[in-house]
């Protein structure tokens, strides 16, 4: 997470990188789920366009 090398199996070297690592991670979660919300939105758009 930060550029340190770590362990194998671990995901981040400490538990200030955790915190990171956690915050990146909802951060990412976020931004598929406004995708989804956007994709559902354009399809129902098209969809009403055809109708
Ligand atoms: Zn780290």
């Amino acid at each position: 997470m930060c550029g340190k090398a770590i362990k194998y199996g671990e995901t981040v070297c400490s538990d200030k990188c955790q915190e990171e690592y956690e915050k990146y991670l909802k951060k990412r979660k976020m931004y598929i789920y406004i995708m989804y919300i956007a994709l559902a939105f354009l399809l129902v758009m098209m969809f009403l366009q055809i109708m």
